[in-house]
């Protein structure tokens, strides 16, 4: 049996981002805390590796610097509607696409190299609750803590355990990864294509550049609107695939839990992180989210413990009353909009002066 004040689970960018937020305000929570998670480092993640740059200042705050780990710098955004383009150039990188393997064993280091315990290979079953603390059954030992964090995904068991309600529906993404097959190739070069927001995509396609020659092509569908969410999406993207004449490829993906300011993120003992709580309804973007997540959270897990007040009642309010909670509310407010009907019917027209990004 193991003993904790609190027990983070997931060791993906939510949950490593809490411990080492929370370490930021107090080093000793070193000894009070551990993560879970149920793979062992360093493991594959399904994920564009996009981080935008409102991120990278957190992450900096956190040791990152230029070499930390290897990334494209995305300075030419094109953005394609149709036969219809815009090309955005910046000299400062609009984000950069990392391998997020990498970027999560990056991750996973700084935790070790502060300290903080990592247990690999941990699965958790069950939550149940026993005289003010909480019991976490697992496929190793038991673990018993004051309080838990969900930092385990858009399947969260976190979520389920404790009912948490959601009022979206969950968006899904797809991915494969393809040597570059074009004459000119660029690794500074990013494509986000809306075409078939008129077959009814709540979404886009994307084109990220992985290291010199290899392309990460992905597919996002919000399904925000309950209405057309019934499209295939993996479909669409095998259709893009097959018209840029790539014929060797795997398409994996996995859903995503998007944020709405109703969605419950926390009840007494337990509060949510990352995917589990609900990420960008627009995009997708759900790195530079969890990162600023484990932020919010450090504040509202320090605070209870100081009062001794578990209820995380304030924790949403907290986060709506961030940047990251308005810049949540804004983009799914222009999702709404932009992936709704009208709007797919009209796109055509409003196309050359769209400046949603
Ligand atoms: C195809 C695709 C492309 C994407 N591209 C981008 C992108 O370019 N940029 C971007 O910002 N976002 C992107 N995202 C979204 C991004 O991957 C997620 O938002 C992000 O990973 C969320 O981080 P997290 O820490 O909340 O959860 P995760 O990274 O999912 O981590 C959850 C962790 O919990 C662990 N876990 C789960 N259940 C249990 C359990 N029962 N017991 C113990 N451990 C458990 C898992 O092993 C995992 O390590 C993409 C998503 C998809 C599907």
């Amino acid at each position: 049996m193991i003993k904790k004040d609190i027990v983070i689970i997931g060791a993906g960018p939510s949950g490593m981002s809490t411990a080492l937020h929370l370490l930021k305000i107090d080093p000793n929570w070193r000894e009070r805390l551990v993560i879970v998670d149920k793979g062992e480092f360093p493991k594959e993640k399904i994920c564009g590796g996009g981080i935008t740059k409102k991120c990278l200042n957190s992450l900096r705050y956190m040791g990152f610097v230029e070499n930390s780990i290897s990334h494209n710098k995305v300075k030419e955004l094109k953005i394609q509607f149709g036969d219809k383009k815009k090309i955005i150039f910046s000299e400062k990188p609009h984000f950069i696409v990392t391998r997020r393997k990498e970027f999560d064993n990056w991750l996973y280091k700084k935790c070790l190299q502060h300290g903080i315990e990592v247990h690999q290979n941990v699965r958790v079953r069950n939550i149940s609750n026993q005289n003010e603390r909480l019991v976490l059954n697992t496929n190793s030992d038991e673990y018993i803590t004051k309080v838990v964090v969900g930092a385990d995904g858009g399947n969260s068991i976190v979520r389920r355990e404790f009912q948490f309600t959601s009022i979206l529906n969950l968006a899904y993404a797809y991915h494969a990864i393809v040597e570059q097959n074009y004459q000119i190739k660029n690794e500074n070069s990013a494509k986000f294509d809306f075409t078939n927001l008129k077959n009814g995509l709540q979404g886009y396609i994307w084109e990220f550049p992985v290291d010199s020659n290899k392309l990460n092509i992905g597919i996002y569908h919000s399904a925000i609107w309950k209405n057309n969410h019934l499209i295939n999406v993996k479909n669409l993207l095998k259709k893009k695939l097959d018209s840029l004449e790539y014929d060797e490829y795997s398409i994996r993906g996995y859903p995503i839990r998007l944020f709405h300011p109703n969605n419950t993120i926390s009840r007494k003992r337990v509060i949510l992180v990352g995917d589990a709580a609900g990420v960008d309804s627009l995009m997708g973007e759900g790195i530079s989210f969890s990162i600023w997540y484990g932020k919010i959270a450090s504040y509202s897990i320090t605070s209870a413990f100081n009062t001794n007040e578990f209820s995380f009642n304030n924790y949403k309010k907290c986060l709506l009353k961030s940047c990251i909670g308005k810049e949540l509310v804004r983009k799914l407010f222009i999702a709404r909009m932009i992936y709704s009907l009208p709007f797919q019917k009209m796109i055509t027209f409003l196309f050359p002066s769209t400046k949603f990004l």
